[in-house]
């Protein structure tokens, strides 16, 4: 019996991009089949590019996707710094998803145009919304004329619906090249950047508006025991003997916050901790005993010197896991 003949492999970075709340981060954790990235009903969740590696052995594809903050008008330094993040991403990918609603967005043409429509790909993501699918017609018809996108495909995220047919338009974008992380990587950023992602959802979860606009969660503290630093899918993770020790700061931007993040008894702080360490246990396969202090850190948002300390510098040490290379000629 002759087989067929094995595909070359490809691989690459898919850059996830769009305004706020369109289900970025929705989309990463659907297509990596694991709530990797945070999210929630509030914009700006997603603040800094969080990595996800999808390896389809079958067709000998590795997917790199890097998930964006929300392209929005910034009204701080965070905000400027969170926009320039997503641009990178998307000027540094092989290829680029853009995500968007099923009714046009405000200023989806400005961003649009900075997009290399060759290889991007639009989703048109909350097709389950639509009561009436036939209200679509015009939308893609509208995406399509005025671009010429590499493909055009409505999906719904939060259903898992139509991302095989995502998943392979973007294939076809992406190099032949060897795979660029073993097949079990879920991500290659440290264990550490995901906890006090997964602190901050909680305070996203648990608080409104002004409190989590204001919010930056640092790791001061972290007892690996055995953890090897990243996040591995789970035929490689645990069971890990012993009980990793973190302790995070979750700093705030009023002295009136840290009251409420804290609550009376100290029962909001508490439920918060126990929903994080549940999900952080969940990840890293080992018992975990999560610490968290509160302190009011005013104007951090717009102070350069603050924002670096709190990990939202131009170099956080997270960027760095792959080479940067020249973006593919010819289509600019
Ligand atoms: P991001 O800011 O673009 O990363 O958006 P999120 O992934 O954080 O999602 C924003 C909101 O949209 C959340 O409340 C999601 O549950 C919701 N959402 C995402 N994808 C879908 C979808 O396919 N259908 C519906 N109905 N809601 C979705
Ligand atoms: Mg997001």
């Amino acid at each position: 019996m002759s087989k067929a003949p094995r595909p070359a492999p490809r691989s690459g970075r898919v850059a996830l991009v769009g305004r706020p709340n369109v289900g970025k981060s929705t989309l990463l954790n659907a297509l990596l089949g694991e709530p990797l990235a945070i999210t929630s009903p509030q914009p700006q969740t997603t603040r800094s590019t969080v990595r996800g590696v999808l390896t389809d052995d079958a067709r000998a594809t590795q997917y790199v996707f890097v998930d964006t903050p929300g392209l929005h008008a910034p009204k701080t330094r965070l905000g400027e710094r969170m926009n320039l993040l997503a641009r990178e991403a998307a000027r540094e990918a092989d290829a680029v998803v853009l995500v968007v609603e099923p009714l046009a967005g405000r200023d989806e043409e400005a961003l649009v145009a900075e997009l290399f429509p060759s290889r991007t790909v639009v989703a048109v993501n909350k097709v389950d919304r639509l009561k009436d699918k036939a209200a679509l017609l015009p939308r893609l018809a509208s995406l399509g004329e005025g671009h010429s996108f590499a493909a055009i495909v409505p999906l719904s995220a939060r259903r898992a619906d139509g991302l095989a047919l995502l998943l392979s338009e973007v294939r076809a974008l992406l190099p032949e090249q060897p795979f660029l992380y073993e097949p079990d990587t879920l991500s290659d950023q440290p264990t550490r950047f995901f906890v006090a992602e997964f602190v901050r959802e909680q305070i996203l979860a648990h608080t409104k508006q002004e409190v989590p606009h204001g919010v930056a969660v640092v790791v001061e503290r972290f007892d690996e025991s055995g953890n090897d630093g990243t996040f591995a899918r789970k035929s490689r993770r645990g069971p890990h003997e012993g009980i990793t020790h973190i302790e995070l700061c979750i700093h705030v931007s009023r002295e009136s916050h840290k009251k409420i993040l804290i609550g009376a008894r100290g029962q909001m702080l508490k439920a918060i901790g126990t929903e994080a360490r549940a999900r952080v246990e969940q990840m890293m396969g080992t018992k975990v005993h999560l610490q968290l202090w509160v302190r009011a850190t005013p104007g951090w948002m717009d102070d350069p010197v603050r924002l670096r300390e709190l990990g939202y510098a131009e170099d956080d040490g997270t960027s760095t896991a792959l080479p940067r290379r020249d973006p593919p000629q010819g289509d600019e």
